[in-house]
């Protein structure tokens, strides 16, 4: 489907859950206290309807994520669910890796091609900090990600000034040793007000002058690893793959947008940065036929915006981790 300014739109991100097993200081405001009830969260035959429809109208991509999606229990059988729908041809996992050592394979047979893996820091304390959950066990499930077989493990990095500096040079060798593309994110304001605070933010274009200092990075304009909106680079002698994600810097960063996300409760969002959302569940619950679906869909698609207000005083009224990243 295309949107009213002509972006080709056929990916739809779908979170699993609102619940997450870390707390990472961008994402989950400390003591939040606004989970959605469990009875809200979409089940999976109402996500493998949703798919269907999707599907249907031309979306081929499809990412499961949350909250943190392996902390669903029925996530495997809902990857088989979407699976055998025609038209979907890649399934992808975020995951924040914690469960991946136990996971990987079960998920990997099921039918997920490609996961992406957060990875703030390595040194284990301030990962801790960053995040509240354990690097050794978000290190095994890499490893273990890698055996899986999966087409691609991408690892993310969201950068926060202050704390990211010192790990960026690791990250960057970590991720040539094992030949994972490394994307390094702005921070978006989609948590508390404080942590969005300027102080902490950290450009993309000051860090590629840092790693400038270190390696030589060549461009690779005509690598779109996974069709994300990272702007690629490879370091001449490390070797790393790493891709710049400057949300807020980069003018044009919504222009090739071919998004939508499906939040855990049913909300049909099309801009990550903007409060529009389309509640799907009067088509679900009771259920009625998928041509109320389908409208649903394309009207959302209609009114999904140019670009995003992240740089408009944006609120988060809605969380990252109760969106979906
Ligand atoms: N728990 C999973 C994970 O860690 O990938 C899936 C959900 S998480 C919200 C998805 C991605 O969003 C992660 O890469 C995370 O780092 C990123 N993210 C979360 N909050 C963000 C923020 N305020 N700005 C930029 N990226 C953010």
């Amino acid at each position: 489907m295309n949107d009213s300014i002509g972006r080709k739109v056929d990916y739809l991100r779908i979170s699993v859950t609102d619940r997450c097993n870390e707390r990472c200081l961008y994402c989950l405001p400390e003591g939040y206290k606004g989970w959605e009830p469990r009875e809200e969260h979409l089940t999976a035959e109402e996500i493998t309807r949703i798919v269907k429809v999707a599907a249907g109208l031309g979306f081929r991509k499809f990412r499961l994520t949350g909250g943190e999606p392996l902390m669903r229990d029925d996530l495997p059988a809902i990857v088989c669910g979407l699976n055998s729908i025609s038209g979907v041809e890649v399934i992808g996992l975020s995951t924040n890796g914690t469960r991946l050592a136990a996971l990987a394979q079960p998920l990997r047979a099921a039918g997920v091609r490609t996961v992406n893996v957060s990875l703030d820091a390595l040194d284990p304390g301030l990962y801790r900090q960053i995040t509240g959950g354990d690097l050794a066990a978000v290190l095994a499930g890499i490893h273990a990600a890698r055996a899986a077989g999966f087409e691609r493990v991408k690892l993310n990095c969201v950068l926060m000034r202050g704390k990211s500096e010192p790990e960026l040079w690791p990250l960057v060798l970590f991720a040539a040793e094992h030949g994972l593309p490394l994307r390094l994110i702005e921070l978006m304001p989609l948590s508390r007000s404080d942590v969005l605070d300027e102080r902490n933010f950290l450009p993309v274009g000051e860090v590629m002058r840092q790693l400038a200092k270190k390696d030589e990075l060549i461009p690779q304009p005509d690598l779109r690893e996974g069709h994300g909106p990272a702007k690629y680079y490879r370091l001449k002698h490390t070797g790393a793959l790493v891709g710049f994600i400057g949300a807020l810097t980069n003018q044009a960063f919504c222009e090739n947008c071919n998004k939508v996300r499906l939040t855990s409760d049913g909300k049909l969002r099309p801009c990550l940065g903007d409060h529009l959302e389309t509640d799907l569940k009067p088509a679900l619950r009771p259920k009625i036929n998928d041509t109320a679906l389908q409208n649903l869909f394309e009207t959302t698609l209609r009114l999904k915006p140019a670009a995003h207000s992240f740089r408009s005083n944006y609120q988060p009224l809605r969380i990252m981790t109760a969106i979906g990243g």
